[in-house]
């Protein structure tokens, strides 16, 4: 088995640290990755931190991963040794439901296998990206179209097909009034995403802080939602309103600008259950979902669709001594617009 360098959180209070996890050997259908770069996702803080429930420690999470096909399996089919390629979030499903034979894997019903923290077949817990090298069944390895700046383009595996897929699901396009809460890793893709795809694009950002950047990405509009004004101008004006928040929210008054018809989706995974009026919902018809990542088909078509229209994130880019840093400052809403590790500061 391969051992490889990685950083890892080994409790919910303290920096995460630099270890050597194993990686299973190459079976017939997977892929060993080498990676090149990871995105640092407000969920891998949420994760080892234990705001969504007690974890395994050590664990190395990292589920936007990029890098070059090392090795293949006997059967692999689907990739090549040299192919540049990226892991998102699920690097496993049962492949026969009902949902994973429509391609949303990520909806399976027997349990997606989560790329980090998940439990694997052979027992043991899935250890994600923020390492060296990954082997991951060829079935959950995207293709990273050549165009696409490598150093750039891993927090699409998460935060990229996070709102694209919802913004496909909802028809979000010419014509359509789409709102994102939030401009932060997921929000900032999200602006990008939503105007390339013909949408009206809104920001509803805490302040207006960051509004020159939200008009620079695409959007075409940008509000504070400190100012509550905003709710008097903007109320009954979306169809499509993306919350991209970590903490909870007042969603009945977002709720309240929501079109006839329209959907709030929530994106952002905060503890706090989320509570709104039942009135303004039943009176305009409108609806409030939630929506995972995405299948492996619609995240291949996010990766695309960016090549074509030529879109990659914001991103800093850091060596892996600065993760614990570069969390502090996720927290503090300090990140233009997301943190990539090289991973080759983890030789
Ligand atoms: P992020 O970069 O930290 O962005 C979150 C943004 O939320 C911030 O930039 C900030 O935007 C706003 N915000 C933060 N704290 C707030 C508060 N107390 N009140 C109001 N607004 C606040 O995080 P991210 O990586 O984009 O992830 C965002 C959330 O999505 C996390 O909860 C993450 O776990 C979740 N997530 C879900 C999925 C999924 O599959 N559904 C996938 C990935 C991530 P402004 O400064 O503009 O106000
Ligand atoms: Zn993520």
């Amino acid at each position: 088995m391969p051992t490889v360098n990685a950083y890892a959180a080994t409790s919910a209070t303290e920096p995460l640290i630099p270890v050597t996890i194993e990686r299973r050997d190459v079976g017939p259908t997977d892929v060993l990755i080498e990676i090149a770069y990871a995105g640092i996702c407000h969920s891998d803080i949420h994760t080892v931190r234990g705001h969504w429930g007690p974890i395994t420690y050590p664990q190395v999470v990292g589920h936007e991963i990029v890098g070059v096909v090392r090795a293949v399996g006997s059967q692999v089919t689907r990739h090549r040794v040299g192919d540049r390629v990226g892991v998102g979030c699920e690097s496993g499903s049962c492949g026969t439901c009902e949902q994973c034979l429509k391609g949303e894997e990520v909806y399976c019903l027997k349990g997606n296998l989560q790329t980090y923290n998940g439990l694997d077949a052979d027992g043991t817990i899935t250890q994600g990206g923020y390492s060296q090298a990954i082997v991951v069944d060829e079935r959950f390895v995207l293709k990273v179209p050549d165009s696409l700046d490598l150093s750039k383009v891993a927090p699409l595996l998460c935060a990229g097909v996070t709102l694209y897929s919802p913004l496909k699901h909802w028809n979000a396009g010419p014509g359509t009034r789409v709102a994102i809460i939030g401009m932060g890793g997921l929000g900032h893709i999200g602006v990008k995403l939503a105007h390339a795809l013909g949408a009206e694009v809104t920001v509803l950002s805490r302040t207006l802080d960051k509004r020159e950047d939200g008009l620079k990405l695409g959007a075409d509009h940008y509000y504070a939602t400190e100012d509550p004004a905003t709710f008097e101008k903007l109320a009954g004006g979306f169809d499509l309103i993306l919350n991209t928040v970590s903490a909870g929210l007042d969603y009945s008054a977002y709720v309240d600008l929501l079109a006839v018809d329209g959907t709030l989706v929530i994106l952002g995974a905060p503890t706090e259950p989320v509570q709104v009026q039942a009135m303004p919902l039943i009176a305009w018809r409108r609806s409030i979902a939630g929506s995972a990542n995405g299948g492996i088909p619609v995240t291949q078509e996010m990766l695309d669709f960016c090549a074509e229209h030529d879109i990659l994130p914001e991103t800093e880019l850091i060596s892996a001594d600065y993760i614990n840093d570069a969390y502090e400052r996720v927290l503090a809403s300090d990140v233009r617009y997301r943190f990539v590790i090289d991973a080759a500061t983890l030789a």
